[in-house]
């Protein structure tokens, strides 16, 4: 008797810290992200602290088709992916570029969205006018994207910050020649800043996938079931006008 209450006891604590543990449930599916990457992640809304976004209206409505709620996790670009083989968040929707050496430790969903790098200047540096002008030249990236790998290709003088927001802000001080980042980002960050200016270099396209932990095969599977409905059902398309200009 005694024995069974114990059992009991113990089985309704680990109920409990099952619900609570990671802020995790059930019901609830915890998608990782970096908030400073407009229009796919940003923090707005009218509270001024919602985290919104492209990749966030994706992810609601996979979490939906899941039937399930979604939680949002910010965190630094650079902490995503050791976040997710963590099991602190279920996936990862922040403009990541699928590449061999993350398919190593991740899986990524299909393709949802093509992009390239864009380099940022101040408007009177009228230096560079292809990829072999950027090997004299310091450049600010954010740290761990592909533009800080690709940056190191170029030049030796590469000064990586947490987030895009952080390098542009260098640029604009005048500390380092450009801003290397992808270009839905940096067409934003341009709006807000009329003193900079953007140029497009011979840069090969990138495609941004959902990256999920190597042993979620079924979750992956319900990511790529819902992109697929997203893109017929028009869905996706409705995504795509309410955040892209
Ligand atoms: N697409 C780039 C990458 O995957 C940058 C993504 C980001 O900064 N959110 O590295």
């Amino acid at each position: 008797m005694k024995k069974s209450v114990l059992v009991l006891a113990s089985l309704g604590l680990t109920g409990a810290l099952m619900l609570t543990g990671c802020g995790k449930s059930d019901d609830v599916l915890v998608v990782g992200t970096n908030a400073s990457f407009p229009p796919f992640e940003y923090v707005g809304g009218a509270s001024g602290d919602e985290i919104m976004g492209f990749d966030i209206d994706l992810a609601r409505q996979i979490a939906k088709d899941a039937g399930k709620t979604l939680k949002v996790e910010n965190m630094n670009f650079d902490s995503l992916i050791v976040a997710l083989n963590a099991g602190k968040v279920d996936f990862i929707a922040s403009g990541m570029t699928i590449t061999p050496e993350r398919q190593a430790s991740v899986n990524f969903s299909e393709p949802y969205y093509e992009a390239t790098q864009m380099v940022l200047v101040n408007k009177d540096n009228n230096s560079i006018n292809s990829l072999d002008d950027l090997k004299d030249k310091h450049i600010a990236v954010q740290l761990g994207s592909t533009g800080d790998i690709m940056a190191k290709s170029y030049s030796q003088q590469v000064t990586a910050f947490n987030s895009g927001f952080e390098a542009v802000m260098e640029l604009k001080n005048a500390k380092v020649d450009l801003v290397l980042f992808d270009s839905e980002p940096a067409i934003s960050f341009l709006e807000k800043n009329p003193q900079l200016k953007m140029v497009e270099l011979d840069f090969s396209p990138e495609f941004y996938g959902f990256a999920v932990a190597k042993d979620k095969v079924e979750l992956l599977n319900s990511i790529n079931t819902s992109l697929s409905t997203m893109k017929q059902n028009g869905g996706y398309d409705a995504i795509v006008n309410k955040h892209m200009k």
